[in-house]
């Protein structure tokens, strides 16, 4: 996409109960919806809308997000009063990825791509306009070595005597 104006606005947001607010001053890159089960799950939805900015350019204006350790190199961020995911940031990463659903003005920013595509629910057929990239959760990891080398999140079956890891408030 050659109109990247979207990114050039002031942007806030926050979570549903109004406990936690940010403020960015610009947006980096990468509108994108991920269909990964880490993301799913972290949603409670079948994909996790988020777009990438600079740490230099977002502050939090009211509260602290809580964070959930989902591997050892990975936070995903949420409001601990009301649950809204908020982010998902790569430890060591210049950026931040925040929730575009949290966004006060969702609409101002487009969805450009598609990412975690073995995991796309069935029924979801296509977002318009989004490019659906040719990477797995596993050719995804390749860019960021030891992104997924662990893994906090509760397997796809039935488990007893779980013990959840990674839990941080
Ligand atoms: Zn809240
Ligand atoms: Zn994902």
């Amino acid at each position: 996409m050659t109109d990247d104006s979207y990114r050039f606005h002031e942007y806030s947001g926050g979570c549903q109960c109004g406990s936690v607010r940010f403020h960015a001053t610009q947006l980096h890159d990468n509108p994108h919806v991920c269909y990964c089960r880490m993301c799913q799950k972290a949603f409670g939805s079948l994909f996790a809308p988020l777009v990438a900015v600079r740490r230099e350019h977002l502050s939090w204006t009211r509260g602290t997000p809580s964070v959930f350790h989902s591997s050892e190199h990975v936070n995903r961020g949420f409001c601990k009063d009301c649950g809204t995911p908020l982010f998902w940031e790569y430890l060591e990463g210049e950026r931040v990825s925040l929730a575009i659903g949290a966004f006060d003005t969702p609409h101002l920013i487009p969805i450009l791509y598609q990412l975690g595509k073995e995991s796309r629910h069935p029924s979801i057929i296509d977002i318009e306009g989004a490019e659906l990239l040719g990477t797995t959760e596993e050719e995804d990891a390749d860019q960021v070595p030891g992104i997924r080398a662990t893994n906090n999140q509760h397997p796809d079956h039935d488990t007893t005597g779980w013990v959840p890891r990674g839990t941080h408030v």
